[in-house]
């Protein structure tokens, strides 16, 4: 435990020194200088933007999304079918796929199933996707 408490301080050092040399360098030039990519390097950088939700205890960057599905529940559970509906529709138009919106998905498709009775055939053809897709969502 304490070798894996001693790693992480080291990462945390060597990304806080890599972060003070991106300061004046290109992405590029600190990845060479590093000996890493500068994919790795934007990564890095978009880590030390992260906020931390203390309800999940997790970490996200603009909006916790459980927090959000939190709330959505909640309206699913005051609003009823037709508004459940609606936000189907808005799904089905919008076909993102962060994850926020496959999360979305996923509950929507379960509260049909679920609370609805609807078959998993309806619900494909209500967001346009495979009877696969569905029953995966249904069972996981
Ligand atoms: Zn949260």
């Amino acid at each position: 435990m304490k070798k894996i408490t001693g790693n992480i301080k080291n990462i945390l050092s060597r990304n806080a020194t890599i972060l003070k040399f991106r300061e004046d360098h290109t992405l590029q030039e600190t990845g060479d200088e590093f000996g890493i990519t500068a994919e790795r390097v934007r990564q890095i950088e978009m880590l030390k933007d992260r906020k931390r939700c203390l309800r999940h205890n997790r970490f996200y960057y603009d909006t916790c999304s459980y927090c959000l599905i939190d709330d959505y529940k909640k309206l699913i559970g005051s609003a009823g079918k037709d508004f459940v509906m609606s936000e189907v529709k808005k799904e089905a138009k919008n076909r993102k796929r962060d994850g926020l919106s496959v999360q979305r998905r996923k509950h929507l498709i379960k509260v049909l199933h679920n609370n609805y009775h609807m078959s998993d055939m309806e619900i494909a053809y209500l967001f346009d996707r495979d009877r696969t897709t569905v029953l995966h969502h249904i069972n996981t």
